[in-house]
């Protein structure tokens, strides 16, 4: 295909990209108003694959055992592209969107507090733009779907690789959340995790009559716990660790027969992630030793840290230098900014709260520095040490938020998020084009995958052959909540947008009045 045409072709999927913004905004506020937590995204997936399948696409349900995962495909042949993006929310995130304050929809539900409501919307605009010119073009190849269920317990990326459903595939392209459109490439400076639940058993007895015939699993939690923290003094700094306490018995008269903590271990390698297993497990150990308990432990998640594609990031970044940033409107900045101050945003000294990112962030390189990435993982890496892949991230939200929180979710149902993703979605199309028609491309980027990538580290599961996704999760919460949350699902038929059916005005921002501020926050 000539270059010429190619133009042609990138220019037809940015209009047509344009024209579908209603469908966007429509995908982005729907997934919205479900908030689904790990594992039990019923809603998210059965709506997305209901517009898939309604597309052509072919699904495959309940991939890897878990009921919410799938993969869509359509097209014949080769090169089999992978698009995905994570679809899960935060606990106790409910937030009402376009709010600059807390005012969650239904108090203590979840929400999408980390914005996982926005990357398929993205993704199902940018391929369904392309199929139109694949099609009308005869350009070969496959476009396969698939959701990152339950991202925020790195709980099934690694299954979907171990179980082969990445075999065939020649390259993928990932979609996240973020406040600037931009990718990366080779070691970002993320940490890998192993996540991992202790669930110890002793022995009930009435705590005030017979307290002496008490095994307490609660003791042996503690003193677990006790010991971690002992050890963190002896940890590389570039360790994150952190737990939750998830039964810590029933009330305070019957010895606690049973208790469980579940912790995250983070480190910058394979090796460093294992040692941190061996040693949680050693701790746990010697902790039912001493309260005569016993002790049984759950993998519950895994995540490498990551490492993406060089040549696939430099051509995405040529078609995010042609897309630019969305024009924010004044609405947009007079939320952000109000949010800013809400939070107390971190910002540079004199800056002030400047609300949402104006110009196009650089291609990010390699971490120089032991953790430049922070402390976060996301399992997307266990593809990415499988097959050559990106992230794009691209802006829906506001800067300097502290993430996995409600303040995230405020933007996520508003034309901020909605002008992010049509952003985004013309970087993906373009790039999907470039992929299928330029062969350079993916041949470039098998070569840097096995001669830089690969050439000295080897991809090892960090889960067994027989551990299995843990879907139980969030099944408990999901259940008290969703009969409260369904009566806040978006009813597209009846609403132009989510801000409408919940009679939000937009931006809805406190108010400085003399020196103090009015609104309903809490
Ligand atoms: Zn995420």
């Amino acid at each position: 295909m000539t270059p010429a045409k190619i133009d042609a072709l990138k220019t037809e999927l940015t209009k047509e990209i344009d024209k579908n913004q209603k469908f966007s905004q429509e995908m982005v506020d729907m997934i919205f108003s479900f908030g689904e937590l790990g594992f039990q995204e019923v809603e998210t997936s059965k709506y997305l694959t209901d517009i898939l399948k309604k597309n052509g696409f072919t699904i495959e349900y309940g991939i890897s055992g878990v009921p919410t995962a799938w993969t869509a495909k359509w097209g014949s042949g080769k090169p089999v592209i992978a698009v995905g993006s994570d679809i899960d929310c935060i606990p106790k995130a409910s937030q009402k969107p376009g709010v600059a304050y807390h005012d969650p929809i239904v108090a203590g539900a979840p929400g999408h507090g980390e914005g996982h409501n926005s990357g398929q919307p993205l993704n199902v605009t940018a391929v369904l733009a392309l199929k139109k010119v694949m099609e009308r073009e005869k350009i070969p190849g496959t476009i396969m779907l698939w959701p990152g269920v339950a991202e925020e317990q790195l709980a099934t990326k690694a299954y979907y690789v171990r179980d082969g459903y990445f075999k065939d595939v020649d390259a993928c392209i990932f979609t996240h959340v973020g406040n600037n459109l931009g990718t990366s490439y080779g070691d970002g400076g993320m940490v890998g995790m192993i996540s991992v639940r202790y669930d110890f058993e002793g022995q009930a007895s009435h705590a005030g009559g017979a307290p002496w015939r008490g095994k307490s699993a609660l003791d042996a939690v503690e003193l677990m716990n006790i010991g971690w923290n002992y050890h963190r003094e002896h940890m590389e700094p570039t360790q994150r660790s952190h737990y939750v306490i998830t039964d810590g018995g029933d009330q305070p008269n019957v010895v606690p027969s049973k208790a469980s903590v579940w912790y995250y271990f983070r480190e910058r390698s394979y090796p460093k992630i294992m040692q941190m297993f061996e040693d949680g497990k050693r701790i746990a150990e010697a902790a039912a030793k001493m309260t005569k308990t016993t002790m049984k432990y759950e993998v519950l998640g895994s995540a490498w840290p990551g490492h993406m594609n060089q040549p696939i990031a430099e051509a995405m970044y040529e078609n995010i230098k042609m897309v630019g940033l969305p024009k924010w409107s004044e609405e947009d900045q007079k939320l952000a900014k109000a949010l800013q101050k809400e939070m107390q945003s971190p910002t540079e000294p004199g800056k002030g709260f400047d609300g949402l990112s104006t110009s196009l962030s650089q291609l990010r390189k390699p971490a120089t520095t032991p953790s430049a990435g922070g402390g976060g993982s996301d399992d997307i890496a266990d593809i990415s040490w499988n097959i050559p892949t990106i992230v794009l991230n691209y802006p829906s939200n506001i800067p300097g938020l502290p993430g996995h929180h409600w303040a995230n979710a405020i933007a996520m149902a508003t034309p901020i998020a909605h002008k992010g993703v049509t952003a985004g979605a013309k970087a993906e199309a373009l790039t999907l084009l470039d992929m299928f028609v330029k062969p350079e491309i993916l041949k470039n980027a098998w070569t840097y995958f096995n001669d830089v990538q690969t050439k000295d580290t080897k991809y090892t599961p960090l889960i067994s052959k027989t551990d299995k996704p843990a879907i139980h999760l969030n099944k408990k919460i999901m259940e008290e909540f969703r009969p409260e949350m369904k009566k806040y699902y978006y009813d597209p038929s009846k609403y132009a947008t989510y801000l409408e059916q919940l009679g939000i005005k937009y931006p809805t921002v406190r108010e400085d009045k003399a020196g103090t501020t009015t609104g309903g926050g809490n």
